[in-house]
């Protein structure tokens, strides 16, 4: 956690860096600049642009505002230092037994405890979701950690009818689940030292009384290469480093990790981190019915993976012959194999030699690998064990905190994935995700604003639309059919291509020509493709897209896995019938793509979404350094344009925020009910006369202070 140095702050807003006429336009709208920071909704602040946007959020960000309202969305601000009343219980309590929330400061427990009253009250559709995102660093895990804190201690506040034990057993447990998806699925970046290397969706299950009785975890594209490779100044997924540094001396002799040993793929261990914790992890893992044999199994394995790494393979002498290994680190493959439960020599052929089969007979063949295709062998074999063991560890999670669907009614689902990204150099990570939030834009557009400008033309209200980014085009150029970028990746992996990128990135251009959120690099002398996303322009390479996208793993890698001794190693390479056909099947069409799977996991997710009512929190880093209560307007600009919060903001001012059906309406204030007569209208007009209306539908917190009205 980055500390503030020396106590002081670094705050832009007193260097003046707006244009003049901007600050007296500002002025004329906003007033009292000393009050800017009372703007606890962004629809009221006159004129909305993301310059007078960026003004209030920084006036409040110097006063420790960290939560604004933003229409239907939350604007999160991360302080990047903790505040622990901000998030205690006893703050937990008061927007839990508030009359009314939103009356309250504006916060993440405003929103949680809205969306579990819309559950209560059945809206339609009465499951909820909470969409988070923002950038690397943004604050989109520790603000879903805090809201699955806010419903586990909303489930404890109820008596259970099996009794409070149940409740807390199955709280503890979904709760269990952060620091061991933390540990396996998240690293020191760059731009997080706890950043998640994998989009995350919970769902928190809910019976008829409203209790948590469980949840489900679904996960998308772990960032598995990391196990592998890490980038200057990054480092491995925590796990390795808690294993490493919380081992007792026992576990040491077992896992072979004497103490000061170095290992590759374990850079800059010397940083300490509270990441860094085994004890947490092991603890989570036992709640979560991971005994303490079978974590001694996965830490053994992962053991295995770290010395695998330290081995090296040299040219042989003869060209025809394996490559060998290097002396020094002979020792590292033995102690894998030892640790794999696979024989050396096996292990060995595997990483070194190639199985072809040929000709009508089904010849088969062996041909040594080249030195770095052992390299590449052995560095696919990491991650192919790593990525079993994470989605298996998903799958016992899920069995011990998941509820049979009869037994819940409602759900109220978080979502926490990766935000756009657009680095000097992208590939077929970045698209996936960039992808991942295009789609979420669209669910936001078509959810939010479409909808609502749709519903105010149907109901015939008076409304001067407002001009929306639709990025259907952007989507069909990714993931169009019949042709699309995903469609030709696809296409060349099917084919199995030798890979030529200069053709690959004529292909592109020329089937995709009309396409004009397509574009091209031209003077980059590397085959690339530009897509002009909904937040910005980015550039692909396609250097090793192709190869990427068919993620193979020899068929000999799965092979000696299979017929490892190992009990974990068994369950997660299971010897199945087409496994024991894939060294026949391997070069035929079928080959699953990791865009394809992408794109289903994420189509089935946009289908659940879709069937909930949408709750958006954009989380905003003020700083990329993580420095604490440091707010640099120009970053913060660039995230604020990134997620079209100012066209969200300008359609929840113009427009009417509190909408109930006129049925639930009726019911709910049976009071007023005679003066409405029999109107079927679900939205009032504005200018309807009587004043209980108005009010009722103009802003939620007037809405409030009517119901108070009528309850008192
Ligand atoms: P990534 O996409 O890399 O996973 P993220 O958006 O999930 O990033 P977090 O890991 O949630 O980012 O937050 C980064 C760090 O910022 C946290 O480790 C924590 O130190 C700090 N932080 C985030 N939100 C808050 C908060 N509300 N109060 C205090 N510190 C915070
Ligand atoms: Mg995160």
């Amino acid at each position: 956690m980055p500390k503030q140095e020396n106590g002081q702050r670094e705050d832009s807003l007193m260097q003046n860096d707006l244009s003049e006429s901007f600050e007296e336009e500002f002025r004329a709208f906003l007033g009292d600049e000393e009050k800017l920071h009372l703007f606890d909704d962004l629809t009221k602040v006159n004129p909305v642009t993301t310059r007078t946007v960026l003004k209030c959020l920084q006036a409040r960000y110097r006063v420790n505002l960290f939560y604004t309202n933003a229409g239907c969305s939350l604007v999160a601000l991360n302080p990047f230092q903790p505040f622990s009343c901000l998030y205690s219980p006893e703050l937990m309590r008061e927007y839990h037994v508030a009359l009314c929330p939103q009356d309250l400061k504006p916060h993440i427990f405003a929103v949680a405890e809205q969306t579990y009253r819309n559950v209560q009250k059945q809206m339609d559709p009465v499951n909820q979701s909470i969409i988070v995102s923002g950038e690397s660093g943004a604050g989109k895990t520790w603000t879903s950690r805090c809201l699955m804190k806010f419903y586990a201690s909303v489930a404890a506040s109820v008596i259970s009818p099996k009794g409070n034990e149940t409740v807390e057993r199955i709280e503890k447990r979904v709760l269990d689940s952060n620091p061991v998806m933390e540990a396996f699925g998240n690293a020191c970046t760059l731009r997080n030292s706890n950043s998640s290397r994998f989009g995350k969706y919970i769902q928190l299950q809910l019976d008829r009384f409203h209790h948590l009785t469980g949840a489900s975890i679904q996960t998308f594209l772990l960032e598995k290469t990391r196990v592998a490779y890490q980038a200057p100044n990054e480092r491995n997924f925590h796990i390795f480093y808690q294993i490493t540094k919380g081992a007792t001396a026992e576990e040491r002799l077992e896992w072979n990790l004497p103490e000061g040993a170095e290992y590759r793929w374990l850079p800059n261990s010397e940083r300490n981190l509270d990441e860094d914790c085994f004890e947490v992890t092991r603890g989570a893992m036992f709640h979560l019915g991971i005994g303490r044999a079978t974590q001694s199994n996965i830490f053994k394995v992962l053991s295995g993976l770290l010395h695998l790494g330290n081995v090296q393979f040299s040219n042989p002498l003869d060209e025809s012959e394996p490559c060998e290994l290097e002396d020094k680190t002979k020792e590292f493959m033995k102690t894998t194999g030892e640790l794999l439960q696979i024989p050396i020599e096996e292990l060995l052929e595997s990483l070194r030699i190639r199985t072809i089969t040929a000709g009508k007979q089904q010849q088969v063949f062996k041909k040594p690998c080249s030195r770095a295709e052992c390299e590449t062998r052995r560095d696919c074999l990491a991650k192919v064990i790593y990525a079993r063991l994470f989605e298996w560890l998903v799958l016992v999670i899920n069995e011990n905190i998941y509820t049979d669907p009869s037994v819940w009614t409602s759900f109220i689902g978080l979502l926490d994935v990766y935000g756009f990204e657009a680095f000097p150099e992208n590939n077929l990570e970045q698209l996936c995700i960039n992808y991942a939030n295009e789609k979420l834009q669209q669910h936001f557009v078509a959810h939010y604003l479409k909808a609502q400008q749709e519903e105010y033309a149907a109901e015939g209200l008076q409304w001067s639309f407002i001009n929306y980014q639709d990025n259907q085009n952007c989507l069909d150029l990714i993931e169009g059919n019949p042709l699309s970028i995903f469609s030709l990746l696809n296409e060349e992996c099917r084919l199995n291509r030798a890979s030529n990128t200069d053709l690959f990135q004529t292909r592109i251009e020329k089937a995709l020509s009309t396409n004009q959120c397509l574009s091209r690099d031209k003077f980059s002398k590397k085959p690339n493709f530009i897509i002009s996303h909904y937040a910005g322009k980015v550039c692909y390479q396609l250097a090793a897209m192709v190869e990427k996208n068919k993620d193979a793993v020899p068929p000999e890698l799965i092979h000696v896995l299979q017929n490892s001794k190992d009990p974990l190693l068994q369950k997660l390479f299971p010897v199945t019938e087409k496994n024991q056909n894939n060294t026949k099947t391997q070069n035929r069409a079928a080959v699953v793509t990791v865009v394809s799977k992408f794109k289903s996991s994420l189509e089935h997710l946009m289908e659940i979404l879709s069937r909930t009512t949408p709750h958006y929190i954009r989380c905003i880093k003020p700083n990329a350094d993580c420095k604490a209560m440091t707010f640099r307007r120009e970053e913060v600009l660039s995230q604020l344009q990134a997620c079209g919060i100012v066209e969200a903001i300008t359609i929840s001012a113009a427009g009417f925020p509190v909408r109930i059906p006129f049925q639930s309406f009726t019911e709910r204030y049976e009071l007023l009910r005679k003066s409405w007569g029999s109107s079927k209208k679900r939205v009032w007009d504005k200018s309807n006369s009587h004043p209980a209306e108005k009010t009722a539908y103009l802003d939620s917190a007037a809405s409030c202070t009517f119901c108070k009205l009528l309850f008192f």
